[in-house]
C-alpha cells in the first residue's frame, strides 16, 4: 500500500504547502484521507486520477479538511465519472456538504449525478467497511466549531494507518493509532500548549504507550515548520510518498 500527501499544510496556508489531503492506494484500495478547500488543484498537480477514488474519508467540517469536496464533484460531474463514490465523514455530514455545496455554487447540491454518490454518516468507535477498507472512527477534542471531529483508524491491505485529524491531546488517540504501521499526527507547535490542537512535546510524551511502528508529523505552523530540520521526527511534505 502507498499513501501520498496532496496535501499537509494548515487552514492558513502555512509554508506554502496545500490544505489537508492523502490519498491511499494498494492492490484493492484507491481513497482520500480528508479534501481541504485547495485539494482539487493539489491532486491535479501530482497528476491523480480523481476516477479511480472510490472512497473519501472526511475528520470534521473546517475548510482546510472538507472545502475542496464542491470543486472535486463539480470537477467530477464535468469530466462525466461513473465510478460509483463513497463519501463518509462526522455526523450531519449530508447537510453540511449541501449547505457547502450551495454557498460555493449555488444549486449544485441538487444536480444529478451521472454517478452513484453515497454520503455516510459515521459514529464513534463504529467500524464500517467500505469494499477492502475498515474504518473506525475515534472521537477527538478540536473545539465547538465544526465538529464532531474524529480521529481514524484505518485497515487495508494488511495495514493499519492512523490519521489523528485536528485535535489537542485526548486519550481516544491511544486506542485509535495503537500498533499502528503507520500514524499521521497533527503537530501544530512545538512546546506551545493551545486549545484544539496537538504540539509535539505533548505528544511525545504518549508515545511510548501508542506504540506506532512509524510517526509522521502533519498539519504544521510556521513555529514548527522553522525546525523540521532539527526535530528527529519524519514530518510530511506535499507530494510525499510512504511505503507500507
Ligand atoms: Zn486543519
Ligand atoms: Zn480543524
Amino acid at each position: 500500500m502507498r499513501l501520498q500527501f496532496v496535501g499537509c499544510g494548515d487552514a492558513f496556508g502555512s509554508g506554502g504547502r496545500f490544505n489537508t489531503c492523502f490519498h491511499v492506494t494498494g492492490e484493492r484500495v484507491n481513497f482520500l484521507i480528508d479534501c481541504g478547500a485547495s485539494s482539487l488543484p493539489a491532486l491535479k498537480r501530482l497528476g491523480i486520477v480523481r476516477d479511480d477514488i472510490d472512497l473519501i474519508l472526511i475528520t470534521h467540517f473546517h475548510g482546510d479538511h472538507f472545502g475542496g469536496l464542491p470543486f472535486l464533484l463539480l470537477d467530477a460531474q464535468f469530466t462525466r465519472r461513473t465510478r460509483p463514490l463513497v463519501i463518509a465523514g462526522p455526523q450531519g455530514i449530508e447537510t453540511k456538504l449541501q449547505s457547502l455545496m450551495e454557498a460555493l455554487f449555488e444549486h449544485s447540491s441538487k444536480t444529478k449525478q451521472r454517478f452513484d454518490l453515497s454520503i455516510i454518516a459515521l459514529t464513534q468507535e463504529e467500524s464500517r467497511t467500505f469494499g477492502a477498507v475498515k474504518v473506525t472512527p475515534y472521537q477527538v477534542d478540536h473545539g465547538k466549531s465544526g465538529g464532531p471531529f474524529l480521529a481514524y483508524r484505518i485497515e487495508a491491505s494488511g495495514r493499519i494507518i492512523t490519521y489523528s485529524a485536528d485535535t489537542e491531546w485526548t486519550e481516544t488517540l491511544i486506542p485509535a493509532a495503537r500498533d499502528a504501521d503507520l500514524f499521521i499526527a497533527e503537530a501544530y507547535y512545538y512546546d506551545k500548549i493551545v486549545k484544539n490542537h496537538l504540539s509535539l512535546k505533548t505528544l511525545e510524551a504518549h508515545l511510548p504507550e501508542i506504540g506506532a511502528k512509524r510517526l509522521i508529523l502533519t498539519h504544521m505552523s510556521d513555529d514548527m515548520l522553522a525546525r523540521v530540520d532539527s526535530l528527529g521526527y519524519t514530518t510530511a511534505s506535499d507530494g510525499m510518498v510512504v511505503e507500507l
